[in-house]
């Protein structure tokens, strides 16, 4: 199976590399940021060194002001003053906190980034997370909700309710290949693509058939399961494996049910969402894997212009199912 997406990657690299070449030569940087590796794929040709370092910088920029594992980011100093009433922030941490509130509110609060409390008892900011003392985890969930948070984008300020905190974990990415790829935009860049490893993607211009997206086997990423062909936009996966433990037999990750007040515990593997923007996407697969399929279905259908494949565990092996609008969709049969 290796072997046979490693052929069907080298297929898809041919044809982006037929099509940079045709033109000249592009540029394929690769930088560790956001936690995570992040390759940036420039095609047209020639792109000066300097337009590179600037979307590197920008995205380095976002993780100053977005991450909950850095305590001197601006959102950890925000958290820091919880309680305190309406703290002035920056534009880009006025616009993601208004973007998920809403979302939070629209999502029936499957996406909510008050979650910080939750994952920090269940030591998801360490590298060893496990199960908290009950009471730790009763205390961390009380702190959760929607409207423990009030943004005011226009005023630039961000009140948190006592003992609230903010992690954009689900969504910081996709905003940061947002704003990646209008700085790209503006430096003349007319086709691109940012890879944060495999997780949120963003595509700047079109290619010949439309960018080649594949959907693998959440348990044995180098398994295929569906291919797809998107003219631009954006693409999300979120999935437990990515960061979990296991404690007698169950596996416990990252993503919560903030209305739960723990750990996801379902049969979906994973959640991939095709949106025209890198934040709505992130957020969405986010989302959709906290509400499951059925119910995700019913949001993304409502969405135009959105749309989304869940893989989930069934008796009899592995289940994809779609939702929403997705073009040039092509199943593999294994
Ligand atoms: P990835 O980390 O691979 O981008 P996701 O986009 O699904 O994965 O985001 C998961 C992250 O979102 C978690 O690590 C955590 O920081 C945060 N998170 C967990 N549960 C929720 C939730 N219900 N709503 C919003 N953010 C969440
Ligand atoms: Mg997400």
């Amino acid at each position: 199976m290796r072997a046979r997406l490693c052929a069907l990657t080298i297929g898809l690299a041919t044809i982006l590399a037929s099509q940079a070449g045709a033109a000249g030569l592009g540029v394929h940087a690769v930088r560790y940021v956001m936690g995570t590796w992040c390759d940036l794929v420039i095609f047209d040709p020639g792109p000066s060194p300097d337009v590179v370092q600037s979307a590197f910088r920008e995205i380095a920029r976002l993780d100053d002001v977005l991450s909950s594992w850095n305590t001197e980011s601006e959102v950890s100093r925000l958290n820091a003053s919880a309680g305190r009433g309406p703290q002035p922030v920056s534009i880009d941490l006025a616009d993601v906190a208004a973007e998920s509130s809403a979302l939070c509110t629209s999502t029936g609060g499957a996406f909510d980034p008050s979650v910080a409390p939750l994952l920090q008892a269940w030591g998801f900011y360490t590298e060893s997370p496990g199960l908290p003392a009950p009471a730790i985890g009763r205390d961390a969930a009380s702190h959760v909700g929607c409207d423990r948070v009030t943004v005011r984008r226009d005023s630039r300020t961000i009140a948190l309710a006592d003992g609230a905190a903010l992690d954009f974990g689900g969504i910081g990415k996709g905003y940061a290949v947002d704003r990646a790829l209008a700085i790209l935009r503006a430096r003349g860049v007319t086709r691109a693509k940012i890879d944060f490893g495999s997780s949120s993607l963003g595509y700047l211009g079109d290619i010949d058939g439309g960018w080649p997206i594949v959907i693998p086997d959440p348990r044995d990423r180098d398994n295929p399961l569906l291919t797809l062909r998107i003219p631009g936009g954006a693409v999300s996966t979120s999935s437990q494996r990515e960061r979990s433990f296991e404690l007698d037999g169950r596996r416990y990750g990252h993503i919560f049910d903030p209305r739960l007040g723990r750990p996801v515990e379902s049969s979906l593997l994973s959640v991939t969402v095709i949106a025209a923007r890198g934040s709505t996407a992130d957020a969405l697969s986010t989302a959709l894997f906290v509400m499951g399929a059925a119910q995700g279905k019913r949001l993304i259908n409502r969405m135009p212009g959105v749309g989304a494949v869940f893989v989930e565990q069934s008796a009899k092996g592995l289940v994809t199912t779609t939702a929403g609008k997705l073009p040039r969709l092509t199943r593999l049969s294994h």
